[in-house]
């Protein structure tokens, strides 16, 4: 059986049988991997305290193709994340990155922009820059993007021209028409200039530079508003995040 070596983010785990783990990771050469760690919930276990969610480690794995479980060799810490874990809003927001993810159809196949994408956030949540929020925000934005629906805010799809505000955001079309180009009966959500501008900013400002940004009270809400309907229109089967409905009750 091949060993492979790669690093890896832990989005879940659950236990199995009295001494093991079943855990969800997000690798760097892998994509999405559901990996059995035998012996790891007893306490003489050689991962000790490596196998937590949110956890970056690098890994070894037995892989075979074609098989649902792999089996996990070895495993490192390479970040714990410990500001995160210190402050409850913020491991709010880390577990809703890592339950998106988790939730997403991203398969078992390499995608090293998707893996940096996660560290960035990680990190950038770990390093406390900005509103935490602002964080999910751009990540949900980003992986829009990285699944093939990237949203435009900026100019009329159609014909290019400039938008005038409220305007109707079309959920399956993935962006805004002005008045000339404009068809009714399509599935929307009412987007103002304030919340069009915030969401461009999320999308373009590099995720280390977040820190950057602030918005209004009622803009972050509409952020997430619009985000929230867009992305259940494009991605089948997504329901609402537990560790975000969490974290509106802190
Ligand atoms: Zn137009």
């Amino acid at each position: 059986m091949p060993l492979q070596k790669t690093d890896a983010v832990i989005l879940r785990s659950l236990d199995h049988s009295e001494t093991s783990k079943i855990l969800t990771f997000y690798t760097r050469s892998s994509g999405k991997m559901t990996v059995m760690a035998k012996g790891a919930r007893s306490n003489r276990s050689r991962f000790g305290g490596t196998l937590e969610v949110l956890n970056h480690i690098s890994t070894l794995i037995y892989e075979k193709e074609g098989r649902d479980i792999q089996f996990l060799s070895q495993a490192e810490i390479q970040h714990s994340f410990a500001n995160i874990r210190a402050d409850l809003k913020r491991t709010a927001v880390a577990l809703a990155l890592c339950e998106l993810l988790n939730r997403l159809e991203v398969g078992q196949e390499a995608n090293p922009l998707l893996f940096r994408l996660l560290l960035t956030a990680l990190t950038g949540l770990d390093a406390g820059t900005g509103d935490e929020m602002n964080t999910f925000y751009a990540f949900e934005l980003h992986i829009s993007d990285l699944m093939g629906f990237r949203p435009t805010f900026q100019c009329c799809i159609d014909c290019g021209g400039s938008l005038s505000f409220p305007a109707p955001f079309e959920l399956g079309s993935g962006g805004m028409r002005c008045r000339n180009c404009r068809e009714d009966k399509t599935t929307s959500f009412i987007l103002d200039s304030d919340t069009a501008h915030a969401l461009r900013a999320l999308q373009t400002v590099h995720m280390t530079r977040l820190g950057e940004l602030d918005f209004k009270r009622t803009t972050r809400c509409r952020v997430g508003d619009f985000l929230h309907d867009f992305l259940r229109y494009n991605v089948e089967g997504l329901h609402d995040l537990k560790a975000l409905t969490f974290l509106t009750q802190i």
